[in-house]
């Protein structure tokens, strides 16, 4: 039976671990930490948790990660959660001075701390009902947990999985929305056999996006196992 991995380099890798176990008795699905180039290797899947993506990019580098890592997501795989789905993007804006290492591998640019950062008078986190289209019990909202999230400001991307944020209340909107289909709003989306969503989703007990990237992006057809990467100390 091969391994189908998940890998966590810094931030919620624990809360997406639950989530997936949770979901295990579901799909036989098997959540182990990996911390390892090797471990890596056994991966089928990846998941790149919510924290900080300059500390993730940093451990990646550290660790003998991120060329690896690269690779694999030509392949393989992957979803990113907020800092996770900095570093699946094609480009940054609001990074630091010298600019932010990515891994890519999604055709998004993406601002960093989209919605304000810390110390900005901007609301920088907050929840937002989501509608989805695309998951399972699409006419339940999806509760979008945003912490000091990223917002998407690419142009047209072929967009297979959207959250819609019109619930939001339209000061929390980076700039005013032109029409519904202002890519400004993507908050989540799966391109190819990647996914990305800006917010937290393991942050709830709501497994619907993990069951979509399960179903959708790792295995169509197989049971599946996952790996983590184990957090590396700062
Ligand atoms: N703003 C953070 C970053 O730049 C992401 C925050 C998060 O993952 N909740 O990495």
């Amino acid at each position: 039976n091969p391994i189908r991995s998940l890998l966590a380099l810094q931030g919620a890798f624990a809360e997406h671990q639950t989530r997936l176990q949770n979901l295990r008795l579901k799909r036989k699905i098997n959540a182990i930490l990996v911390k390892t180039f090797e471990d890596l290797h056994r991966c089928d899947g990846l998941i790149i948790p919510g924290g900080e993506s300059t500390t993730i990019a940093l451990l990646a580098r550290l660790s003998g990660l991120l060329d690896p890592l690269k690779e694999f997501i030509q392949t393989k795989p992957v979803w990113g959660t907020c800092a996770g789905a900095i570093l699946l993007s094609q480009s940054v804006t609001g990074a630091k001075k010298d600019g932010q290492e990515l891994l890519g591998g999604v055709s998004i640019d993406i601002a960093r701390n989209g919605w304000g950062s810390q110390g900005n008078t901007q609301v920088e986190s907050f929840e937002a009902a989501l509608d989805v289209s695309g998951l399972r019990d699409s006419s339940v909202p999806f509760t979008g947990i945003f912490i000091r999230a990223p917002a998407s400001v690419s142009p047209s991307i072929r967009r297979l999985l959207t959250a819609s944020c019109s619930r939001l209340p339209p000061h929390l909107l980076p700039e005013p929305a032109e029409d519904e289909n202002d890519p400004r709003t993507i908050v989540a989306l799966r391109q190819g056999l990647h996914l990305l969503t800006t917010f937290h989703p393991e942050l709830t007990r709501d497994d619907r996006f993990h069951d979509y990237f399960a179903r959708k992006c790792v295995f169509p057809t197989c049971p599946i196992d996952f790996a983590y990467q184990q957090a590396i100390p700062a």
